[in-house]
């Protein structure tokens, strides 16, 4: 059995990689950002203010997140009804950011996650894999980029999809992130001391891919 934490910033490209990567290596890859982003939603939906500590603890206990593989794709389940659409829109993904920042919320996706990686070789991607959810994964990658191309990588992909948005308003949004996921108090972003460190910048995501499989090779034959 491998596990293999993948942290780092938004938008370095964690989650197209770690994807890509499992396929190839026949593990299941675990989106940790989309569980926050489902309990962001919930608190949404409920109109909850999601900066407001008190509501968002109070609302966990109607709450039960999991996650089903539908031909190898993640689905993200809220209270069984399949979000995983709507964990994407823009308001998701900072209403996410708040709720991360709750110790309370964190200490109600630990187990799900650990007993992922405990049943299954698994690509595990998120902020603080590598620090605290699996302390001792075989494999830790801190994977990160400029904040500049990762705003221009949203840019393009939203341009793509037929939703643009504004360039210097993503830079603004990455950054904001960026500060919030690394100065809070439980589980900041940090790299682990025994991460490889890998800057997407100046690759393809085939060569972030194919360094992620080459590590993965490298631990496996580590450990057999
Ligand atoms: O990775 P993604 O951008 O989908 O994550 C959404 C938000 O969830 C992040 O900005 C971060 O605040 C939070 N998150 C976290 N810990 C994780 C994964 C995501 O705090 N393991």
């Amino acid at each position: 059995m491998l596990d293999i934490a993948i942290d780092g910033p938004s938008g370095a490209g964690k989650s197209s990689a770690a994807k890509l990567a499992a396929a190839k290596l026949g593990f299941i890859y675990v989106d940790t950002g989309a569980m926050y982003r489902a309990i962001g939603v919930a608190a949404l939906r409920r109109g909850i203010d999601t900066q407001d500590k008190d509501g968002v603890i109070a609302m966990l206990p109607e709450l039960e997140i999991s996650l089903a593989f539908i031909e190898g794709e993640q689905h993200v389940l809220l209270n069984g009804e399949d979000v995983s659409k709507e964990i994407r829109l823009p308001q998701a993904s900072m209403a996410a950011s708040h709720v991360s920042a709750l110790p309370e919320v964190r200490a109600f996706l630990l187990d799900l996650q650990r007993r992922l990686a405990a049943e299954n070789d698994c690509i595990m991607d998120g902020r603080d894999i590598g620090t605290v959810i699996l302390p001792d994964a075989g494999l830790k990658i801190y994977l990160t980029a400029s904040p500049e191309i990762r705003a221009k990588r949203r840019y393009d992909e939203l341009i793509a999809r037929g939703t643009p948005q504004d360039y210097d308003e993503l830079l603004k949004e990455i950054i904001q992130r960026d500060y919030n996921d690394m100065h809070r108090e439980t589980s900041p972003l940090k790299q682990a001391e025994d991460a490889v460190l890998l800057d997407s910048s100046d690759l393809t995501l085939e060569q972030v891919v194919d360094r992620i499989c080459a590590l993965a090779k490298e631990a496996m034959e580590a450990t057999a």
